[in-house]
């Protein structure tokens, strides 16, 4: 039979920190602990698989667990020289919860236990001091009702039953604090609890203390299936079969009087990461006490003035389990009567500025290596190295004081505060008068593109996280919330209505309002930000790097992830201000430029919209030739700012008729700039609208149709590469076409984009490389990925439309599905996020080996919003793509996520390399295992052959 339990104390422990799996992420370190002589009070922990065993039999205790659990306990007690139940010398211990991740607050732990009327006595005799021994009974015998037998409030609205007694109690005694009740007063309450219990579940409070050890042990085991646990687990990708372990721990005390304490701290400060010992304590205080916040606990710097020899101790204790552990930790002590214990050590959570310097430090002060400093930052944690904050006490203030008014979709990090419009255009014009402004809509359109610039942030009512305005969130580096389903928009009245629970409440255009897109909150009012350090020096070059030292550790952090990756990243962007951005933020090239974004600004989507509603191909020529220059002015400038990095540009994707103006207003204006009737324009307008734009007529089918469109985009791509060269920049346009399926229509493109090249090349007597390329972005194209390959020199997978086409579900349409989808557990995660590696990433396998075994060494790359999340990163690593490209402001994110890719990926390889040195290991039917890059070609081509 396995190991049920593993002891700890007096200097040594059956278990290590090695067993957090058996033992818990509490248990394994109490064990450690114990084994490197820290001092910890002696107990023993029951493993995880108990929990499953309990879990199995129905919920209740393995037999034989008895007899272990009191082999157990008499080793606790030599080391203790205590008693369990002993009336004359009571050993009391805990019964603590711990899985083996953290799961903070979410099980339960008793304090206490081993009390019973004549035990109580025995504690008040040899402690001498009676109100101790009779505040832990009732301290007790309140967590043993709360805990063991359920006794909860019985309406949300209660109180909890025990705090009610506690309360009247308190009135009764005139006193204001639990520390002031006597000990008759405490007696009393034991007596009262025990009685209320009695009276509200009909059982009675059991005496025998191996009766209340069974029962809590059995009550932790099932606190692993509480509501909460449960959530915390889904919200954390935790598996239900890890189960918790349960520890048993001889108590200590800190409330034995004015010599006594309990504390928790950090071994560095969790919001900053500062070397600095961080924490909290409180005299003559018991556990949660702390935590509870009844009362103000002092900080742990003061603790020198009171304890100095203990706060050496302490400090002693800091430095030595955070060498031990070489991780910041988080540690709870308690002082009993002028001796320190400690009770436990874990790996400290923290923001994501103190993982950037807590990683960096360490690894400077050979704490770590620089991989390992690499790998201990979760690359989303760059973001808020990145975004502007709101200050936290003023935030907390505000919703404290009432004023959160809705909560949706966080789609881009940081937090803004402007006065409310309502139109794209009144952004421009406020912005231009100086003000601040948020944009509030019941979605964006690309027709916003220049009014969401000037907007310090964007709120809808509508769409997800890769709806049009998330999308723009993230690549312009915009706070954001979408989604945001209480709001609704009056917009003639230019009124936005949010019901809330209090009623609707009604926002006028100009009033001001912030919101938090870390956590999607929209707040009432304004709030000051300060802008984000690294975004002073990197892109506003408004400060000094020397003095800027989050910059630097920034700075230094991902000049190490550059060393190691073999990933390159590179931005979508399409102005010459984000191309240097993103140069600034790592980009080694673009990997997508968006055409269409260009034609909304001032002068251009003038002649686009004449170029569109032509009928015949002259007065379209006449149209594109206005546009030529402009566009050859936004591609020069992009050039430049790239200074020679590759630069893919995309042709003209969306449906035309999102470039139309649908109001009167713009109908009559365009019908005055063509000379035409405004009904002949209305016709054209409606006759352009399609039941699904997203799959109608768009991407390469608009080329097709439209030739010239092409051919306009690519001599202005061409002329200026060649007035960029005149200038003294090195060039490297890759030009892709999009929404390929079949490779005729590659070709139709290509041959367009080719004729074009050499008559700008013979007009100009200049050449320049250049690339023509496709997109993978429908399953057709992924499966005849060789045939395509046989013309298109590089490949870009468009994630986004490649998820929507394999899926079969609309990107723009995907809020209510994924919110039942994701409830009921049938999506893990949003596939518009993170990348589907079975289907959608199975489409990119194939396309990735067909494309290379036409086209050896083939350049391929993502240019979907997955290139900026860092799991989709890694995926991209593993699957063989040369590139990722992103939003700018995610560059540093895919550049870490990039680096941990190469780093797993050699460490998996150097550990496959240590076994095969031994003998070869076979599965279960006797078949050699292969792993590595030749076993995954050979599947991706059975794969292929399948399909
Ligand atoms: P959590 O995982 O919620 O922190 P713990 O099991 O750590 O739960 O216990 C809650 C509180 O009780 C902590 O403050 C801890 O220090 C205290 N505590 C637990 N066991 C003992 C013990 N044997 N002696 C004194 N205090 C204890
Ligand atoms: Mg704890
Ligand atoms: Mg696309």
């Amino acid at each position: 039979m396995p190991k049920r339990i593993y002891s700890f104390g007096g200097g040594k422990a059956e278990g290590s920190k090695d067993m957090k799996d058996v033992l818990g992420g509490k248990g394994a370190g109490l064990a450690e602990m114990s084994n490197i002589g820290i001092p910890v009070p002696p107990g023993f922990t029951i493993t995880t698989d108990v929990c499953a065993e309990f879990s199995r039999a129905g919920k209740k205790l393995p037999r034989g667990l008895d007899a272990e659990l009191r082999a157990a306990l008499k080793k606790v007690e030599a080391l203790t020289g205590k008693g369990f139940g002993d009336p004359s010398n009571p050993l009391l211990v805990s019964v603590r919860s711990g899985a083996r991740v953290s799961m903070p607050g979410m099980m339960d732990t008793v304090l206490n236990l081993g009390l019973n009327d004549a035990t109580v006595e025995g504690l008040a005799v040899r402690s001498g001091n009676p109100r101790f021994a009779w505040d832990s009974y009732r301290r007790f015998v309140a967590m043993f009702g709360d805990v063991v037998l359920g006794m909860k409030p019985e309406r949300k609205e209660d109180l909890d039953p025990f705090e009610v007694i506690l309360d009247a109690k308190k009135h009764a005694r005139g006193a204001r604090f639990d520390s002031e009740l006597p000990v008759d007063a405490l007696r009393e309450l034991v007596g009262e609890f025990k009685a209320e219990i009695r009276r509200r579940l009909g059982v009675a409070f059991p005496d025998d203390p191996a009766e209340q050890l069974r029962e809590s042990v059995a009550a932790v085991f099932r606190s692993w299936d509480n509501d909460r646990a449960i959530a915390y687990r889904r919200m954390n990708g935790i598996p239900s079969e890890w189960g918790t372990a349960v520890t048993v721990q001889s108590m200590v005390f800190g409330n034995m009087g004015d010599d006594s304490g309990t504390g928790v701290a950090f071994t560095r400060n969790p919001a900053n990461g500062a070397n600095e010992f961080y924490g909290e304590f409180l005299v003559n205080a018991q556990g949660e006490d702390v935590v509870a916040g009844t009362r103000t606990p002092q900080k742990i710097s003061e603790l020198e003035a009171r304890w100095p020899e203990i706060a050496g101790q302490l400090s002693e204790v800091r430095s030595r389990l955070e060498r031990h552990n070489r991780e910041m930790q988080d540690i709870e002590f308690t002082i009993e009567r002028g001796r320190l214990y400690v009770l436990q050590t874990r790996t400290g959570k923290r923001t994501g500025l103190a993982a950037v310097r807590i990683a960096v430090e360490m690894a400077e002060a050979r704490l770590l290596s620089k991989e390992e400093a690499l790998l201990r930052v979760e690359p989303e944690a760059l973001n808020h190295l990145l975004r502007p904050v709101f200050d936290a006490e003023r935030k907390a203030a505000a919703v404290k004081g009432g004023k959160l008014l809705a909560k949706g979709l966080p789609a881009g990090p940081g937090a803004a505060s402007g006065r409310l419009v309502f139109f794209a255009e009144d952004a421009e014009a406020w912005r231009a008068r100086g003000e601040t402004v948020l944009l509030a809509r019941h979605e964006t359109s690309p027709e916003d593109i220049r009014g969401m610039a000037a907007a310090e942030g964007f709120l809808t009512a509508f769409g997800g996280m890769t709806s049009h305005a998330a999308l723009v969130a993230r690549q312009m580096g915009k706070v954001a919330i979408v989604g945001c389903e209480v709001l609704r928009f009056d917009y003639h009245a230019r009124r936005m209505i949010v019901s809330t629970p209090a009623g609707e409440r009604t926002f006028a255009e100009g009033e001001w309002i912030s919101i938090d897109g870390t956590a999607g909150e929209v707040i009432e009012g304004r709030l000051e930000t300060r802008p984000s350090e690294v975004l002073q020096v990197v892109v506003e070059r408004s400060r000094d790097p020397k003095d800027a030292p989050t910059y630097q550790l920034f700075a230094k952090l991902l000049s190490w992830a550059d060393q190691v990756r073999r990933l390159k990243v590179r931005a979508n962007a399409d102005q010459p201000d984000q191309a240097t951005t993103a140069v600034a933020l790592g980009a080694q090239g673009i990997g997508l430029c968006r055409t269409e974004h260009m034609f909304f600004g001032e002068e251009k989507i003038g002649p686009m919209r004449e170029m569109i509603v032509a009928e015949t191909e002259p007065d379209r020529r006449r149209a594109l030739a206005k546009l030529l220059p402009l566009q050859r002015e936004d591609f020069r400038g992009l050039f430049i700012a790239m200074a020679g990095r590759p630069v893919t540009i995309r042709t003209l994707d969306p449906p035309l008729h999102e470039f139309l103006p649908h109001d009167d207003a713009g109908i009559a204006e365009l019908a005055r700039a063509t000379g035409r009737s405004v009904e002949k324009i209305r016709e054209r307008v409606a006759e352009l609208a399609e039941s699904n734009p997203m799959l109608g007529h768009r991407g390469c089918r608009l080329g097709i149709s439209y030739p010239e469109i092409t051919e306009m985009q690519a001599r202005a791509i061409f002329e200026a590469a060649i007035d960029a060269l005149e200038q003294g920049a090195k060039v490297e346009p890759e030009v892709m076409i999009p929404l390929v399926g079949t490779r005729k229509e590659l070709d139709h493109q290509t041959t367009v984009v080719r004729r074009v090249a050499e008559e700008v090349f013979a007009e100009r007597g200049k050449k320049v490389r250049y690339l023509v390329g496709t997109m993978i972005e429908v399953p057709r194209g992924a499966i005849t990925a060789g045939e395509i390959a046989r013309t298109a020199e590089f490949f870009s997978f468009g994630t986004n439309d490649l998820t929507q086409t394999t899926f079969g579900l609309s990107r723009d349409d995907t809020g209510p599905v994924l919110r039942s989808y994701l409830d009921k557990d049938i999506y893990a995660v949003d596939p518009f996020v993170s990348i589907d590696r079975d289907g959608v990433g199975g489409l990119m396998r194939i396309a990735v080996a067909a494309g290379r075994a036409t086209r050896p060494g083939m350049k391929l790359g993502i240019c979907g919003e997955h290139g900026g999340d860092p799991s989709s990163v890694v995926f991209c690593h593993e699957i063989g793509l040369d590139y990722v490209s992103c939003s700018p402001f995610r560059l540093p994110i895919a550049r870490l996520a990039a680096a941990q890719a190469a780093l797993r990926e050699a460490a998996a390889k150097a550990k496959a390399k240590g076994a095969r040195a031994r003998p070869a290991k076979r599965n279960g039917n006797g078949v050699h295992v292969r792993s590595g890059k030749a076993a995954r070609t050979r599947r991706v081509r059975a794969v292929r052959a399948r399909a």
